[in-house]
């Protein structure tokens, strides 16, 4: 069986990580807060000493960290995979990063004889945590095909979009959805308040008509508890949105409801709550109607 590695053991890459020990494959692990690495060491992964070290032992590397800059640090750095990496080997990047960007990288991968996907997931902590993950993946199809099996210990909607980029393009579609619909959420619940109606029975009555949404079903309820913790924080939200504002500005396209979420959930940075989850945006709204939730 392929050696695989994982790099980025954080909310999501640690839920992959613990699936992929689970489901008895032969892992090795590398998180740049060494603790983080730990428990999946108990579990049975092995640890590597930097990515390097870890593309030197592995056949397949899987990526999931935070930004362009981070994928750019353990590729290419100075400990990056690039000065490990085995030829024929193949580095699938989970992270949500620039297209243009995982253009370069993967032309730098490919330099050295390794194969670039880029295969950005949707699914939040509980995706990850459950195995359940959409993974949309832009690049070689052999390549795909050859990972498919590694993929589905998380992923259950494994779909190669298209060449290489079009995986973290198509993951700006998946991010203009949500954001979108998060916003639709947050005002037609301030609607349902400004009318007197009871919260909980309205969302029970459109979830199942043509209104319905996995963002109204799982982040409706928790708007209306008032309970911020993230599955996924405005933090990281704005950097999707800021990739996606950047992208369509590449493509000449207007994205006017993406920019307008996107200065709503800076205006929630701006008073700190950029740890929040997404689904916070509903305070930028209460803000604007002086009407709380
Ligand atoms: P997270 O919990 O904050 O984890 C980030 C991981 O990246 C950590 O392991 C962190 O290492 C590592 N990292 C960041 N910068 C690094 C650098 N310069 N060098 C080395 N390691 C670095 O974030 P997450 O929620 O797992 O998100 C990871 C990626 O998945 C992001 O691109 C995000 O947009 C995407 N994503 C997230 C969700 C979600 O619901 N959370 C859903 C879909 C996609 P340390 O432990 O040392 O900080």
């Amino acid at each position: 069986m392929d050696s695989i590695g994982y790099i980025g053991l954080g909310i999501m890459g640690g839920g992959m990580a613990r699936n992929l020990v689970a489901k008895g494959f032969d892992l090795v692990v590398w998180n740049r807060t060494p603790e983080k690495m730990a428990p999946l060491v108990e579990a049975g992964a092995a640890a590597a000493s930097s990515p390097a070290d870890l593309a030197g032992r592995c056949d397949v590397i899987l990526i999931c960290v935070s930004d362009t800059a981070d994928v750019e640090e353990v590729v290419l750095g100075e400990q990056g995979v690039i000065h490990g990496l085995r030829p024929g080997t193949v580095v699938v990047d989970h992270s949500t990063i620039s297209p243009k960007a995982t253009l370069a990288l993967a032309s730098e991968v490919a330099e050295r004889g390794g194969i670039w996907l880029d295969a950005p997931v949707s699914g939040g902590s509980e995706g990850a945590e459950r195995g359940t993950l959409a993974i949309m993946i832009g690049g070689d199809p052999d390549a795909v095909a050859a990972v498919r099996p590694i993929l589905e210990a998380y992923g259950t909607s494994i779909n190669h979009v298209g060449p290489t980029g079009s995986g973290q393009q198509t993951k700006l579609v998946n991010q203009i959805l949500v954001v979108i619909n998060g916003y639709a959420v947050s005002e037609a619940l301030i609607f349902a308040k400004a009318a007197g109606l009871d919260l909980d029975r309205v969302v029970e009555a459109v979830a199942g008509g043509a209104a319905g949404s996995w963002m109204l079903s799982h982040r409706g309820p928790q708007m209306i508890e008032r309970d911020w913790r993230p599955g996924f924080t405005i933090d990281l939200q704005q950097k999707d949105l800021r990739l996606a504002l950047e992208t369509a500005d590449e493509l000449g396209v207007p994205a006017v409801g993406t920019g307008y979420v996107f200065q709503l959930y800076r205006s929630l940075q701006a008073k700190g709550l950029g740890g929040e989850g997404n689904h916070a945006l509903v305070k930028a709204l209460e803000a604007l109607s002086g009407i709380e939730l």
